[in-house]
């Protein structure tokens, strides 16, 4: 079970990126982000991707970070927050791969130092800097028992065909299932 807390997002300046973390979070596996900012437009946007695209991510609006974080321990979950500060992600990614309760803290711009001390593990993806949509999707992918890209995901209105060229696309929500190419 994998939880991404997403910090300091800023409603104007940060929509893409954090549209973003949470699209990649889904992706990878995670599933559900809690966001520490009041910005039910964006919200509803991932969850209206999460709904065509299928799965059960879920997105909470303008949650209090101290106060998930405190219930997330009590509930013997453990925390780990991404930082280019942190200790790098190949020295700690055996430990935290054992871990069955995680949640995920990435922020925007600078998070409050209290976060440091809360987490079990102040993780950096390389520690340089870069961005929080990639420290996701390395963590997400290195920490995973199965392959997250073989996730499949269920019960979602669009489905995509591989393809080698073009765009197949099964739509579930015309009356007879079929594959068209569409622009999504
Ligand atoms: N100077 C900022 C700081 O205090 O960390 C960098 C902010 S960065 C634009 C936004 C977020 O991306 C960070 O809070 C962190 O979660 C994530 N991030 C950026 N580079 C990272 C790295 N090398 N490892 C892990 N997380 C990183």
């Amino acid at each position: 079970q994998i939880v991404i807390l997403r910090l300091g997002h800023r409603p104007v300046r940060d929509k893409r990126i954090t549209t973003h973390v949470g699209l990649t979070a889904r992706a990878f596996g995670a599933e559900g982000m809690l966001l520490a900012s009041d910005d039910p437009k964006l919200t509803e946007n991932i969850r209206d991707v999460a709904k065509r695209w299928g799965g059960n991510f879920y997105v909470t609006n303008n949650v209090n970070w101290k106060t998930e974080i405190r219930k997330w321990k009590e509930e013997g979950g453990k925390v780990c927050h991404l930082s280019m500060y942190g200790i790098n992600l190949p020295d700690a990614v055996s430990e935290i791969s054992l871990c069955e309760k995680l949640m995920v803290v990435v922020g925007a711009e600078k998070v409050p130092f209290e976060i440091y001390e809360l987490s079990d593990w102040n993780v950096a993806v390389g520690n340089q800097p870069h961005s929080e949509v990639a420290a996701v999707a390395v963590t997400l992918d290195r920490i995973a028992g199965n392959d997250p890209l073989r996730k499949e995901f269920t019960d979602g209105e669009l489905m995509i065909v591989p393809a080698e060229r073009g765009k197949k696309v099964i739509d579930n929500r015309q009356e007879e299932s079929q594959e068209m190419c569409r622009e999504e």
